[in-house]
């Protein structure tokens, strides 16, 4: 696919860009691992790269409004949330700028062969594969944590992003961060692949769809490199019967329609205890039919559009698919502007496990609802799923969610609020969401050498 700016609220074609050869994967290559085998790379120069990182904070912080605006442009967020966007950007680069030191500090071990200790050293380039959902935070996750631990970085950001892909590559020059530290890459698959082949690299990092995943993870397990997988998700959003209803019912709203629906973590199947289910049913109903959808770049807007007109006719497929098959729309087909691609906000009920909606993602401003009588149903349906990435629940019983948490086959899960992401909580997932976590100190520790010293 071209490397292109189509505006998905005006349909404008705004930019293309040139692809990179072969000559340019090369010279990045080069660059990088000439990088990774000098003096910046090694442990004892970490404070010049954490300094690097406090710089990029600050170099984001300055230009927020024009890469918000971008982002907005890219891929038609509503300008709030992508100021909010830049805002944990500027975050994470401080975070780790401010914690890497201690996550990578030496870590001593017993005595039992003498003197013992972990010592955690770069492991060469790694090769990131990101998507336009949220195209710098996405990039953000992998890129700090990398310049901190001193693996140099090669990218391949999704085709419908590049002014967002090469945002992030001026911030990060502009930071102060020597040649080699980071290179975007506007490239095809192939290129893709023929990189992670390459023995420079080692280390692939992806957040995107299964399929891409599944090729991805698979290209990098045969040629033994380490792998992340950030993939999708089919989160839970559990009411239960003791639960405060009407903010359950308004968290879950919100939760669905962030970014146009198209949020890996965003509350996708509703399931919800008998006793709550006509209460929060209405309410749900009612914020999906005050969402105001119109121009992104205009404060008073709720409901962006979707990503691209692609985005928004397979999601229409797949919804025609499910009503085919017995799901009943519960609300849904409102008027959408003329311009723009959007999608209206849809609930759907009445879904049977033989529907194959019961088992998809919906990338999409589009809720499953499910009504069931207990704690066991809930747990069992949450758990029927091949997805495993986030979960919500909500109870006035605190020890009781704690008890269906623990219970949920899932990366991570949230009690009386909604699913959310900061640089201190570690993300990721299970089952075919992915494997691998990033942010916090978990994240970090996923591409270095862990590398054993023992004095005897
Ligand atoms: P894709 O998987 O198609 O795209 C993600 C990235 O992978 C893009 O850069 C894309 O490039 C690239 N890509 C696709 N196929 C290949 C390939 N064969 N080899 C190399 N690179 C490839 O995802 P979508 O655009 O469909 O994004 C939405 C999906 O991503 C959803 O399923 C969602 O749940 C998931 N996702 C997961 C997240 C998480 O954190 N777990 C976060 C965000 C999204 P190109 O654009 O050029 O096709």
């Amino acid at each position: 696919m071209a490397y292109q700016t189509v505006n998905p609220y005006t349909n404008e074609v705004v930019q293309t860009f040139t692809a990179h050869s072969d000559a340019d994967v090369e010279a990045a290559l080069a660059a990088g691992h000439a990088l990774y085998k000098s003096d910046w790379a090694s442990p004892a120069n970490m404070s010049a790269r954490l300094k690097i990182l406090a710089m990029l904070a600050e170099v984001m912080n300055a230009r927020k409004e024009e890469l918000a605006r971008i982002i907005s442009i890219e891929m038609g967020k509503l300008i709030g949330e992508s100021r909010s966007e830049v805002q944990s950007c500027i975050d994470i680069a401080q975070y780790y700028a401010d914690n890497a030191a201690r996550f990578l500090a030496p870590v001593p071990y017993p005595d039992v062969l003498g003197e013992a200790w972990v010592e955690h050293h770069p492991v060469g380039i790694i090769l990131a594969v990101e998507p336009w959902n949220f195209p710098l935070y996405q990039l953000i996750r992998v890129v700090a944590p990398a310049i901190a631990a001193g693996n140099p970085m090669v990218v391949k950001h999704a085709s419908n992003v590049p002014q967002c892909a090469l945002a992030m590559e001026k911030a990060i020059a502009d930071a102060g961060a020597p040649a080699g530290t980071y290179r975007n890459l506007f490239i095809t698959p192939e290129q893709v692949a023929n990189i992670i082949a390459d023995d420079r690299v080692q280390g692939v990092a992806l957040t995107g769809s299964e399929k891409a995943g599944s090729i991805v993870a698979g290209q990098a397990g045969a040629k033994l490199k380490k792998a992340t997988m950030e993939l999708g998700g089919n989160d839970v959003f559990v009411v239960l019967d003791d639960a405060d209803v009407v903010r359950a019912a308004k968290t879950a709203a919100g939760a669905r329609l962030y970014n146009a629906g198209q949020v890996c973590t965003a509350a996708k199947r509703y399931i919800v205890q008998a006793a709550v289910a006509d209460e929060f049913t209405r309410v749900v109903i009612e914020r999906f039919q005050a969402a105001q959808m119109g121009d992104p770049l205009d404060d008073a807007t709720t409901l962006a559009p979707m990503s691209s007109q692609r985005a928004k006719n397979d999601l229409q497929t797949q919804l025609d698919q499910a009503v085919a098959n017995g799901a009943k729309v519960l609300c849904g087909g409102a008027a959408v502007p003329e311009q723009g691609q959007f999608f209206p906000p849809t609930l759907l009920g009445n879904i049977e496990r033989s529907n194959p909606a019961y088992f998809e993602e919906f990338f999409g401003p589009v809720a499953q609802l499910y009504v069931v009588a207990d704690d066991d149903a809930v747990v069992a349906l949450a758990n029927d799923s091949n997805y495993g990435l986030g979960g919500t629940i909500f109870s006035g019983n605190v020890e009781r969610a704690k008890q269906l948490a623990s219970r949920i086959e899932t990366g991570m899960v949230f009690i009386n609020q909604g699913g959310d992401s900061v640089a201190e909580l570690p993300f990721g997932g299970v089952k075919r969401s992915g494997f691998g976590r990033e942010l916090a100190d978990l994240g970090i520790k996923e591409f270095v050498n862990q590398k054993l010293v023992v004095v005897g």
